[in-house]
């Protein structure tokens, strides 16, 4: 069964000797689109620009306008002036004449009473009416219950995006399923993010990577996400930062050749699920949100990730190594001031000051 849900994300793209290596990533959007495939998510923060600029290059002079769609993302929300100059830039950066689908970025209670102050609504309501957006909706990192409230006040919104997972279905913090449930609830067509789980699901815990390959040795552990994703009902696409020919190559066949989860599949999927309920590791999705506006310039993520390999498989050498490359000498866990800057970005709503604590501990240093 074909599936036609799959969407490229240009947050990730290949780089070669520091730029986005727009050869490679020319193959990789002709790849998609001859695939079948059309929806394509940028945002004006991705790089600095350059994503958009990506766009534009590798996608939009490349290919007629109505072959595919593409998104963008509105991210200074709390300046009513600077939200039309912000959209403005998109449009010149991409050339797209149009914007097919425009996001509010990362609604959460914690920025909506800000954003309202600044009419948010009203703006992409205005932009739509003079054309230079065709569909506007939001994207989301809070609770079910504060979700039904804002698609109750605002019946206008056109989609959401949602970060929507197996691990994530029942998490504490994400709840992906409810948080689902309550979209459809409103009959909002929903963009899925984070899939597999920002690269983490391709990287399954150990008695998970031995359940899935005694079931299909053949299949990658990011096809059984990928597929978790694909089976969901009212899905406008589902997001992948695709990084490399070789895995829009997989993707498109993972879609192209899409099957629904058996039940089988589904027992094992739970499995692996409640493995991610109890595991200790930081759910950290590496978006790097938090490191831009650091003052010591820590590499969270990274610090993160080299922490999550010794706590998901005890490779305590590989851990350090990471931990190395990642805590550059002045800018590691034992930099941070406990500004609270990351906390306040984060989307998974981590508490990024005492997980450093953790890993400064651990680590040393
Ligand atoms: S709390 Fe620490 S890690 Fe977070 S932004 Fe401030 S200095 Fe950086
Ligand atoms: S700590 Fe939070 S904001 Fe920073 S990279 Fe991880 S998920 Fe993103």
């Amino acid at each position: 069964m074909e599936n036609k849900k799959l969407g490229f994300g240009l947050m990730r793209l290949p780089h070669k000797d520091g730029q986005i290596d727009y050869d490679e990533t020319c193959r990789m959007v002709d790849l998609f689109l001859s695939s079948g495939f059309t929806y394509f998510d940028t945002a004006y923060a991705y790089e600095e620009g350059k994503s958009e600029m990506a766009a534009r290059d590798c996608l939009i002079k490349r290919h007629p306008r109505d072959s595919f769609t593409i998104a963008t993302k509105l991210c200074k929300l709390d300046d009513q002036s600077k939200m039309r100059e912000e959209l403005s830039v998109s449009l010149k950066r991409t050339e797209a004449g149009y914007i097919d689908y425009y996001l509010l970025h990362a609604l959460s209670h914690r920025n909506i009473e800000a954003f309202d102050q600044q009419d948010i609504w009203g703006f992409v309501k205005k932009a739509k009416e003079e054309g230079l957006i065709r569909h506007y909706g939001f994207s989301f990192h809070d609770s079910p219950e504060f979700l039904d409230e804002l698609l109750t006040k605002h019946p206008d919104v056109e989609f959401v995006q949602l970060q929507i997972n197996y691990a994530d279905w029942e998490a504490n913090g994400i709840e992906s399923r409810r948080c689902y449930e309550v979209a459809r609830r409103h009959h909002k067509p929903i963009v899925i993010m984070e899939p597999v789980k920002g690269g983490a699901l391709a990287n399954p815990p150990k008695e998970g990577q031995d359940l899935f390959k005694a079931y299909d040795p053949k299949a990658s552990f990011a096809s059984w996400a990928l597929r978790f994703a694909f089976g969901l009902d009212g899905v406008l696409a589902v997001l992948s930062g695709m990084s490399d020919y070789g895995q829009t190559l997989d993707n498109c066949r993972i879609a192209g050749n899409f099957v629904p989860l058996n039940e089988k599949e589904r027992e094992i999927l739970a499995k692996v699920q409640s493995m991610y309920a109890k595991s200790k590791e930081i759910p950290c999705t590496a978006c790097s949100y938090c490191t831009k506006g650091c003052p010591m310039s820590i590499n969270i993520p990274g610090i993160f990730k080299a922490r999550n390999i010794a706590l998901r498989n005890g490779a305590l050498e590989a851990a350090k190594k990471a931990y190395e490359e990642a805590a550059k000498p002045g800018h590691g866990a034992s930099s941070c001031i406990a500004c609270g800057q990351c906390e306040g970005i984060c989307p998974q709503g981590l508490k990024v000051i005492s997980l450093l604590k953790e890993c400064k501990a651990f680590f040393g240093h």
